[in-house]
């Protein structure tokens, strides 16, 4: 099992939609950013390419590139879901908060879970959000931004094959050959 961690900040401004975990939110103040900014699938991709030690999302997705100028972060995710698949790696879960003074978080996280769920192909018991203010203090609490930070929890297809293969009888993952076929 291999863990990853991702953590992402962005300003809150006038004239800007807020979209988090693909959700938008009504509002009177959105997230800046080159894409749409969404910072709670920032700092998930950012987890799951740690996990994967596949860097993280500047390198793959760098603000410098015009083709991302605001384009919807589960696009990005789809990616970035793609890059585990082609380097043999499965999630097993993901924890996120999201760190906002404003607007209330809990009636949009069963939609935000639902998206993330869908654009990694898993199901919704693996996808957890939790949402809290930071009691008015910092830049959260002056609602000059917000934070997001995430965990996850993947495995290698590889390493689970080796696994089964070592113990008693092999179910037969198909890449091994065990004494019991
Ligand atoms: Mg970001």
């Amino acid at each position: 099992m291999r863990v990853g961690m991702g953590y992402d900040v962005h300003r809150l401004v006038e004239g800007r939609k807020l979209i988090l975990g693909g959700v938008e939110i009504p509002h009177e103040t959105g997230l800046l950013g080159h894409s749409d900014a969404d910072v709670l699938l920032h700092a998930i991709m950012d987890a799951l390419l740690g996990a994967a030690a596949l860097g993280d999302i500047g390198k793959h997705f760098p603000d410098s590139d015009e083709k991302y100028r605001g384009i919807s972060s589960l696009r990005l995710l789809e990616h970035v879901r793609d890059l585990l698949e082609e380097n043999l790696y499965v999630i097993n879960n993901i924890d996120a908060t999201i760190i906002a003074q404003a607007p209330k978080m809990a009636p949009h996280i069963p939609e935000m879970r639902k998206n993330i769920a869908r654009t990694l192909c898993l199901e919704e018991n693996q996808i957890n959000i939790k949402a809290t203010t930071e009691e008015g203090l910092g830049f959260t609490g002056s609602k000059e931004g917000i934070s997001s930070q995430a965990i996850c929890s993947i495995d290698s297809v590889f390493g689970a094959g080796v696994m089964l293969a070592s113990g008693d009888g092999c179910p037969g993952c198909g890449s091994c050959h065990s004494e019991n076929e």
